[in-house]
């Protein structure tokens, strides 16, 4: 059974009901966050028990309870893949890659899009807009598909055919736009469809999107014993680290997690258009033309203020890593363990280095890394980076 039971805001803390149909607070505006009787599911739920099957939906007693058959691709259950060449380099004990690149749609965004549609395919919606600057584009698409919800995704002029392709071939409409935050809204309100009907990834979907990516920590919590020392996240806007967390706060609570918690690691890429983005190759070539897109991101992301108030009261580092030593790790964990990683983790194996003590307690450090997304994906764009330098 579930124990989901109200909606707080992240902000004003004001609560909602489960009949509130808006995923956004009544007051402020701010997103919410699903919360659950957890002193009844700690007297009812025995933690031996509390999961049955294999993909993320067998912890539904703690994940919203949006629909009696969830639509899924049986997303997560990714493996920890050991890497014990590198690890042995660092001069740490364990490096385990929590590999969501196994997801059905190569990234851990489908662990969020399953949540988020089974939500959707509810509601009556009629379209769904996601942006093709970051690698939800994909996932949206896939999902929406099997939702019966039309989605709509705008992809940047100069970004390369092969997104397009990819968000057609799942039957979503992807309209080329001129890339700014005014541009967009102008387009977004052009559309021919009911404007209350549509529902746009910028605006809406963080609450269902959070407790997707919460189920890859429960996952750790199923099958590592101890916990790992770090866990390092690369953070685009911040929906894993928080969902990470919400899990270790909610596992607490439940009195299964003893106070001693994994420190989190958050890590981004210096040049983050390149990165925060999750190394995609269109963000890449709207980061070369210089476009305006981080003032369009920065506009467009309400949770990635609340991770960084979150990061700074829990310390937890915030690691950046130049694109040179991220392209540099990809060669290397390719080369040692026939692993290609995204640049997003690269980037936090990179962030190992920075993070580790230098004393002898780092011979006995056991850290995971989150490899968001498929290395496959931006496969050509770094084989071009890495004949750069022959090519002079
Ligand atoms: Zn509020």
């Amino acid at each position: 059974m579930g124990y989901f039971h109200q909606y707080i805001c992240s902000n004003c803390r004001k609560i909602h009901s489960l009949y509130h149909s808006e995923d956004t607070c009544q007051s402020c505006g701010h997103f919410l966050l699903a919360e659950y009787d957890l002193y009844k599911a700690r007297r009812e739920i025995d933690p031996r028990e509390w999961t049955r099957g294999s993909e993320m939906w067998k912890y539904q007693a703690l994940l919203p309870k949006t629909s009696p058959s969830p639509l899924s691709l049986q997303e997560g259950n990714t493996p920890l893949i050991e890497l014990e060449k590198s690890a042995s380099r660092l001069q740490i004990k364990q490096l385990l890659i929590k590999n969501e690149a196994q997801n059905p749609g190569e990234s851990g965004r489908d662990r969020e899009m399953s949540l988020l549609f089974t939500h959707l395919a509810r509601q009556k919606r009629s379209l769904v807009l996601a942006d093709g600057i970051n690698g939800l584009a994909i996932s949206a698409s896939m999902y929406s598909t099997r939702a019966q919800v039309a989605a709509l995704i705008f992809i940047p002029q100069e970004a390369p055919d092969r997104l397009a392709e990819a968000c057609e071939l799942y039957g979503a409409t992807v309209k080329r736009i001129s890339w700014n935050q005014k541009n967009r809204r102008t387009v977004k309100e052009s559309i021919p469809t009911d404007q209350t009907t549509l529902y746009d990834l910028n605006e809406h979907g963080f609450t269902y999107r959070i407790e997707g990516a919460k189920t890859l920590f429960f996952e750790l919590f199923e099958t590592m014993s101890p916990l790992p020392d770090i866990i390092f996240v690369p953070t685009t806007e911040g929906i894993t680290a928080l969902g990470v967390w919400k899990a270790m706060s909610e596992l607490q609570k439940l009195g299964w997690l003893s106070a001693h918690l994994p420190k989190l690691c958050l890590v981004q890429s210096k040049s983050s258009p390149w990165y925060v983005q999750g190394g995609t190759s269109e963000a890449v070539t709207a980061a070369a033309q210089g476009s305006n897109w981080l003032d369009f991101r920065n506009h467009l992301s309400p949770v990635s203020g609340y991770v960084l108030k979150l990061a700074l009261n829990q310390k937890w580092p915030l690691i950046s890593i130049d694109d040179e030593t991220i392209q540099e790790t990809i060669k290397k964990i390719a080369l040692e363990e026939g692993l290609l990683l995204s640049p997003g983790g690269a980037a936090a194996v990179a962030a190992i280095s920075t993070v580790a003590p230098r004393n002898e307690a780092r011979n006995a450090l056991r850290c995971v890394v989150i490899n968001p997304s498929s290395g496959i994906r931006c496969f050509q764009q770094l084989r071009r980076s890495w004949n750069e330098p022959e090519q002079e």
